[in-house]
């Protein structure tokens, strides 16, 4: 398939999430791209209206890269757990409330399990790069692991202090950065998009 590639230059990332801009400025560092964030630029976030990850993903990219008239690279991501039929999935940072709260978005899912003895889930990533003219390429990466109560550890974001993944005994938040960027969803869905679209 033919893919248009990032020659280079500004590009913006489009979200507001601290935690997440923070990933993927240290995914794309040996790219040197020249990374600002939506938040710099003081781009509005649109509504995500999407169905998918995917949808969400590009909704976001394009708007940014019509707004900043550069590329602009959006990531939707979350955490579907099979016993809960994929929640709380695209609704993930909306479970956190308004105060984003992550603590009470971990402890609903806690009393959701209740009685649940499945404990699997993945966390998900879709990226979406966009151009000004609105062309956009997408990608999907996940990681696939068990929930673990209580929260443990420090690292990372959201909803990393009760996620496992497949093969480690410690948390998403209790792994050094650099591991869990080894392993997770988003390197997943970044090498994808460094294979199709970075030289
Ligand atoms: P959105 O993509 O901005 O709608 O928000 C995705 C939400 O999913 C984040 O606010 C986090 O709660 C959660 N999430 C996505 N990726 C991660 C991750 O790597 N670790 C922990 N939580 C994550």
């Amino acid at each position: 398939m033919q893919r248009r590639h990032f020659t280079g230059g500004r590009l913006t990332v489009a979200s507001h999430n601290l935690g997440k801009v923070r990933e993927i400025r240290e995914l794309l560092a040996p790219f040197a791209a020249d990374v600002v964030s939506a938040h710099d630029l003081n781009l509005r976030e649109p509504e995500e209206t999407g169905a998918t990850f995917i949808a969400n993903a590009e909704l976001k990219a394009v708007a940014a890269a019509k707004s900043a008239g550069f590329p602009a690279l959006a990531d939707d991501s979350g955490l579907c757990i099979d016993a809960l039929d994929g929640a709380p999935g695209i609704y993930s940072a909306r479970w956190a409330g308004p105060s984003r709260d992550f603590g009470v978005a971990m402890a609903r899912i806690e009393q959701e399990m209740t009685g649940k003895p499945d404990r699997r889930a993945r966390f998900v990533c879709a990226l979406a790069l966009a151009w000004p003219d609105g062309y956009c390429e997408t990608f999907e990466g996940k990681v696939t692991g068990q929930l673990s109560f209580p929260p443990r550890g420090t690292q990372g974001f959201g909803y990393d202090p009760i996620f496992i993944a497949d093969g480690h005994a410690v948390t998403f938040a209790e792994m050094e950065p650099h591991a869990k960027h080894a392993i997770s969803h988003r390197a997943d869905a970044f090498r994808q998009l460094v294979a199709a679209c970075f030289r």
